[in-house]
């Protein structure tokens, strides 16, 4: 089976190659409520390995294949930091790469892990999910093997985050009645606080779950990204499924959302209706609404607020 697959267009990476470090079966050191795959007890070590020669191979004829591109994604059926010869594999990686960049898609688990760390250091994006920073939470929300520890995690992210000088973007996934209490979502802020990162995507399920779990609607993220501390860059990832009525905003109601979170098109197109999205525009073009740009996200937010915005 070929650990390569794509490219596939994402919104938040660009052009995308994907290499599946664990192609055959599920491997994980976590057994996820919301997982898309099916559920498999959390291991610490893969047992199925790919040989990097073969994962190379394959990498250069993609490569030949498809050389507009500008992500390499290293993911897995499961955790991609469990395969053992990750370090190994990323400096390989990168002898034939060229401009494109490289990017990992990582639970976290293996981030206290100096070996892990180190390696994640030499990778141009890092995404970290962290979905509970309370204990029990952790514990019912991920199902991580044994000995794997939430507060030891949060350490090394925020240990990572300031030694890392590429994009490090945070993930956190929400489950209903699961880790989105406000007592959730304060543990989430105290531990992100001290986290340097381009961005903090807050998303929800939107794939048949392993287990019999619900999603939240686009208005339930939307209230809590409002609870996260304004100065960390949150972004909430829309979902297909994700439902909001839009709604009428004044003016004054578009600047003032505005002002407690910025916000991108998509966010806009669920929460507006057409008249307040008329509106909008007006602002723009009169100058009160302005925007950034972060890691190929386009916010927007009211002109004043602009220099104000933290940026790593
Ligand atoms: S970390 Fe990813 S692959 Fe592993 S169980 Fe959770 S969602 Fe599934």
């Amino acid at each position: 089976m070929s650990v390569i697959f794509g490219p596939v267009c994402s919104r938040r990476f660009g052009a995308s190659l994907g290499i599946d470090l664990s192609a055959s079966l599920k491997q994980c050191n976590f057994d996820c409520l919301y997982c898309e795959l099916t559920p498999a007890k959390a291991i610490r070590h893969q047992h199925d390995v790919t040989p990097v020669d073969t994962i190379v191979a394959d990498l250069r004829s993609a490569l030949r294949e498809h050389p507009s591109l500008d992500v390499i994604t290293i993911t897995a059926n499961g955790e991609p930091t469990m395969y053992p010869h990750l370090d190994e594999l990323i400096d390989r990686i990168d002898g034939i790469k060229g401009e494109i960049q490289t990017l990992i898609l990582s639970n976290s688990a293996n981030l206290s892990d100096e070996n892990v760390f180190n390696t994640l250091l030499k990778l141009d994006q890092v995404k970290l999910s962290l979905d509970a920073a309370r204990p029990a939470t952790f514990k019912k929300i991920d199902r991580p093997a044994e000995g794997i520890d939430i507060g030891r995690i949060i350490d090394a992210i925020e240990r990572f985050s300031h030694r890392f000088s590429g994009k490090l973007f945070i993930e956190i996934l929400f489950v209903k009645g699961v880790n989105d209490a406000s007592e959730e979502i304060e543990a989430l802020n105290n531990a992100l606080r001290n986290v340097r990162c381009d961005r903090i995507d807050i998303g929800t399920i939107d794939r048949p779950p392993a287990y019999p779990v619900e999603g939240l609607s686009f208005g339930e993220l939307h209230a809590i990204a409002h609870r996260f501390d304004p100065a960390l860059p949150i972004h909430i990832v829309s979902r297909t499924h994700a439902s909001a009525q839009p709604g009428s905003y004044s003016d004054e109601e578009i600047l003032t959302t505005l002002d407690k979170r910025p916000l991108t098109q998509d966010d806009m197109n669920a929460l507006f209706d057409d008249a307040s999205q008329t509106r909008f525009q007006k602002l723009c073009n009169e100058g009160r609404i302005g925007k950034i740009e972060r890691s190929n996200v386009i916010f927007y937010l009211p002109a004043k607020n602009i220099e104000r915005k933290r940026s790593k």
